[in-house]
């Protein structure tokens, strides 16, 4: 089985300082998460950008100070950018800092969800649109997937010629309006229905993300982890992004899983550019 990717999700669009004080804002704060997540055995950090007020940004010049910092402390992380449709809809802004920084990655939604709060929209020309700006500037695309039919639509991208195979899957379990219920048959399903060169991994929602992951584990796929999905360690008990890789590390190593460094992480995944 090949070495476990921990991909740490720090931020999110949605949470708050106010509902998990660890929660990192600044570019700072992230590089400081950053270190820590790496020590512990992350080999990608998932990226979104807040404004001074906290707020979602798409602003490339926030994710190049986020970026900065990052490789300050740890020069090797892979880097994956949200193109993420929450902090804005407008698909020249969500491709602005893919553009820019031209990442070793990049997040690409392939398809819309009903979200508790309101449509998350990607019609095929705005997917159609990001994957061509993270082709042209060798960004490798994690397929967010939170249907079953946004395998299909990320498949037909690379018939286009719009990504380049083999693919990587994000399945994301356990959002109302998703994939539902976060369940172990739930997971097969996604994984059969992949292109069998393809990599995965798994990213559960709330208290579904120790058990997805366990299963991304078993499974010999890859796990995401982080506040940006879960805030919570336990029940009552908030999380910090480290103490989530950490706990994902340890449970990976004790079921005799070894943890991808960044460089093998690349490898894994195929990344053009090594650090
Ligand atoms: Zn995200």
């Amino acid at each position: 089985m090949a070495k476990l990717i921990i991909t740490v999700a720090v931020t999110g669009s949605v949470p708050t300082k106010q509902q998990n004080p660890h929660l990192p804002i600044t570019p700072d704060e992230i590089a400081d998460t950053a270190r820590r997540c790496r020590d512990a055995g992350a080999s990608i950090i998932h990226v979104h950008a807040r404004d001074q007020t906290g707020k979602p940004t798409l602003d490339p010049d926030v994710f190049a100070a986020i970026a900065r910092a990052i490789r300050a402390q740890c020069p090797d992380l892979i880097i994956q950018i949200s193109t993420g449709g929450r902090a804005g809809a407008d698909p020249q802004m969500r491709a602005a800092a893919v553009r820019q920084l031209k990442p070793e990655m990049a997040s690409l939604t392939t398809g819309s969800v009903n979200f508790p709060d309101r449509i998350y929209e990607n019609s095929n020309e705005v997917i159609e649109f990001l994957a061509r700006a993270q082709k042209e500037s060798g960004t490798k695309p994690e397929m967010e997937i939170f249907d079953t039919g946004m395998i299909e639509t990320a498949v037909a991208l690379a018939d286009k010629g719009l990504a380049d195979r083999p693919l990587h899957f994000d399945f994301v379990l356990g959002l109302p309006g998703g994939t539902q219920p976060a369940t172990p048959r739930q997971l097969l399903h996604l994984v059969e229905s992949i292109p069998c060169d393809s990599t995965w991994t798994v990213a559960g929602i709330g208290r579904h993300q120790l058990p997805m992951g366990v299963l991304g584990i078993l499974l010999g796929g890859h796990v995401r982890v982080g506040l940006e999905d879960n805030l919570y360690y336990a029940k009552g008990a908030l999380a910090s992004n480290a103490t989530l890789v950490e706990r994902i590390a340890r449970i990976a190593t004790e079921l005799g899983r070894e943890i991808a460094s960044p460089n093998q992480a690349r490898e894994i995944l195929g990344l053009r550019r090594c650090a």
